[in-house]
């Protein structure tokens, strides 16, 4: 069992496209094992995109990710991370294979929907900024 992490960005939001999102990842099986609906402020935005802050479209990223809630999940299952990455489908939702969520309801570089950790370091770092460790707590 891998987990990672799944966000559900602004745009799947308001396009009201997180039952459909979620729903392909309950239908591949994989196990939505945390969620919470929340903003992303721009000192989270900036820890999670850290390899991005210095890029000169990452104001625009910025603006977009803060810029209505998200939905944060950890996702897992059998090679959850690479599956995920998979199902999401490549960054430009131009060049994303149909079939993929990005392939299937994107057409655009930035609002791509979806966020999924691209290797076991980044799943971990970034479950420990969406889902900080609580004593006792269940992860
Ligand atoms: P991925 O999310 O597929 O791992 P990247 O790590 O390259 O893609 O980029 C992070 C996010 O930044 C993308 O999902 C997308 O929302 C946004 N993004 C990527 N490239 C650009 C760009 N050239 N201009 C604006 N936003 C971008
Ligand atoms: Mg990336």
């Amino acid at each position: 069992m891998e987990r990672t992490l799944v966000l559900l960005k602004p745009d799947c939001l308001q396009r009201r496209l997180m039952g459909r999102v979620i729903a392909r990842f309950e239908d591949k099986g994989l196990d939505i094992a945390a969620m919470k609906l929340m903003r992303v402020t721009p000192e989270l935005a900036r820890r999670h995109y850290a390899e991005h802050v210095r890029k000169a479209w990452y104001p625009e990223l910025e603006a977009f990710i803060t810029g209505g809630p998200v939905v944060a999940m950890i996702v897992a299952g059998p090679e959850a991370i690479r599956v995920v990455r998979a199902m999401a489908g490549a960054t430009n939702g131009l060049e994303a294979d149909p079939g993929t969520i990005r392939g299937d309801f994107s057409s655009s570089q930035q609002m791509n929907l979806v966020h999924a950790s691209d290797g076991p370091e980044s799943a971990q770092r970034e479950i420990d900024i969406f889902f900080p460790a609580r004593v006792g707590g269940a992860r």
